[in-house]
C-alpha cells in the first residue's frame, strides 16, 4: 500500500482506507517522509491539496499511543470552522488509534476544553486566542510539545495574529520540537516568518 510506503505504520493506513483515501496526494507523498525524519517543513500549499492529512498522519504516527497528560503537539490555524475541520480530519485518521485529540477554539465557555484537558490529551487543534487564554489559566502545559504546525500562516498574519503567534512560540520550549509551516501564499511577511521559526526546512510547493 502507498501510504505504508510513505513509512506509516497499518493503523494509520487502515485509518486512511476507511476515511477513502486510496493513494497519497502529491503533498502527501513529499511531506510524510520528510515529517517522520523529523525535518522542519515549509509547505505551500492550498486547501484542497490534502496539506491537513500531509502533517497529521506523520503526528499521529510520531505521538502512537495515549501517552500521560499534557499535549505533545500542537496545530496552529486561524478560525474557529478551520480548527473544527482539522480536529475532524485528525479523528478520522486517528481511529484505530487511543490517541486524544482536543480542539479549542473561543465563540463558547471554557469549562468542557479545561475538563477535557485536566483529563489529558495527545494533541491540541486551537486558534491562538483561545491558546493562549487557556495556557495563561494554567491549564495547558507546553514543556512536553514536540511538534509545532502553523497552519495558513498567511491567513493567521493577515488576520492579526502574529503578536499572540510570537508569544505562544516564545513559551514552546525549542529544544528537539519539530516545526511545520502553511500557507496557501508565501509573501515576504510569511518568508519572515519560517526563518524565524523552521530550522534547515524543507520547503516544498505544490
Ligand atoms: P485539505 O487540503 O487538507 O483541506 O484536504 C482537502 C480534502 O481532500 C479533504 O476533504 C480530505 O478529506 C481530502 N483528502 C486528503 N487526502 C486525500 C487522499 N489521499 N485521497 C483522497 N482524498 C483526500
Amino acid at each position: 500500500d502507498e501510504f505504508l510506503s510513505l513509512g506509516l505504520n497499518p493503523q494509520l493506513q487502515r485509518a486512511c482506507t476507511a476515511v477513502g483515501y486510496t493513494k497519497p496526494t502529491p503533498i502527501q507523498e513529499k511531506a510524510i517522509p520528510l515529517l517522520l525524519q523529523g525535518h522542519d517543513l515549509l509547505g505551500i500549499a492550498q486547501t484542497g491539496t490534502g496539506k491537513t492529512a500531509a502533517y497529521a498522519l506523520p503526528i499521529l504516527m510520531r505521538c502512537k499511543y495515549a501517552q500521560g497528560k499534557n499535549p505533545r503537539a500542537l496545530i496552529l490555524a486561524p478560525t474557529r470552522e478551520l480548527v473544527m475541520q482539522i480536529h475532524t480530519v485528525m479523528i478520522g485518521l486517528a481511529q484505530f488509534t487511543d490517541l486524544r485529540i482536543l480542539a479549542l477554539y473561543g465563540g463558547l465557555g471554557p469549562k468542557p476544553q479545561i475538563q477535557a484537558l485536566e483529563e489529558g490529551v495527545d494533541i491540541l487543534v486551537s486558534t491562538p486566542g483561545r491558546f493562549l487564554e487557556l495556557y495563561r489559566k494554567d491549564v495547558i502545559v507546553v514543556k512536553e510539545l514536540k511538534f509545532l504546525i502553523l497552519d495558513e500562516a498567511d491567513k493567521m498574519m493577515d488576520m492579526g495574529f502574529m503578536p499572540q503567534i510570537r508569544q505562544i512560540l516564545e513559551k514552546i520550549p525549542y529544544k528537539k520540537r519539530m516545526n511545520g509551516l502553511f500557507s496557501a501564499t508565501f509573501p515576504e511577511k510569511v518568508e519572515n516568518l519560517s526563518h524565524e521559526f523552521l530550522e534547515f526546512p524543507m520547503k516544498i510547493e505544490i
